[in-house]
């Protein structure tokens, strides 16, 4: 018997593998420009790792990204272990920041890309990644119980609402430790089906030694929500 939850999952870092072809796909750009390389490793890809100048950068990033976004690859197991949530009774919302008006059609492309890798869920979400509070009051308003994100900022967010939030490890959000870090999907799995043990073991004990109706009602009840 596992508890059942609202699994709320980011797409890019989370399940595809973004940064990844996106630093291929700058270092590529890069050796046609200047040939320079990478002049700072301590920064995120687009925000001055390269000696490109904002026009570089915008003609690049703005006339790429969404055949970038098309190519992505799926992250190890993800497919499998979301499919696994799946059929366990959780439900799936994915939930992107991809309505950020880099996309002709964010619905459509991510729709299409899920389908290929065959990702199974119940509902997809975008909201604007510009937006810094918008996922999290998204995650509020649909009930999440759990959400995975690899953004420091969202999850800090989605956090303070009082929902489970796990950050996904990246190169790029190493310098946070107060937050819950996972690594790859095999940990997420075993995270969320700790999580659900956890909590029916509670509602189980309280019920075995049935000291009190009114707590174990109690508990039973903030259980379902
Ligand atoms: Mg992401």
């Amino acid at each position: 018997m596992l508890k059942k939850y609202k699994i709320g999952i980011d797409i890019d870092n989370v399940i595809s593998n973004f940064d990844e072809i996106l630093l291929k796909e700058f270092l590529k750009h890069d050796k046609k420009l200047r040939n320079t390389g990478i002049v700072n490793n301590d920064v995120y890809i687009t925000r001055g790792m390269f000696d490109w100048t904002k026009e570089e950068f915008d003609d690049f990033y703005y006339n790429n990204i969404e055949r970038i976004a098309q190519s992505l690859n799926v992250i190890d197991n993800a497919p499998e272990y979301i499919r696994k949530l799946k059929e366990e009774g959780n439900e799936i919302y994915i939930i992107s920041g991809r309505d950020n008006g880099e996309y002709s059609d964010p619905y459509k492309m991510t729709i299409d890309w899920l389908n290929k890798y065959k990702i199974e869920y119940d509902k997809l979400i975008l909201t604007n990644a510009y937006d810094s509070l918008e996922k999290a009051k998204m995650c509020i308003k649909n009930n999440i119980n759990i959400m995975i994100d690899d953004s420091i900022r969202i999850i800090s967010e989605v956090n303070k609402s009082g929902i489970t939030a796990l950050l996904m490890d990246t190169p790029y959000n190493r310098e946070e430790n107060n937050l819950q870090r996972v690594h790859n999907w095999k940990e997420i799995y075993e995270f969320i089906t700790n999580l659900s043990r956890e909590k029916i073991k509670v509602i189980l004990d309280t019920d075995t030694y049935n000291e009190c109706d009114d707590l174990f009602k109690k508990l039973g009840e903030s259980s379902n929500g």
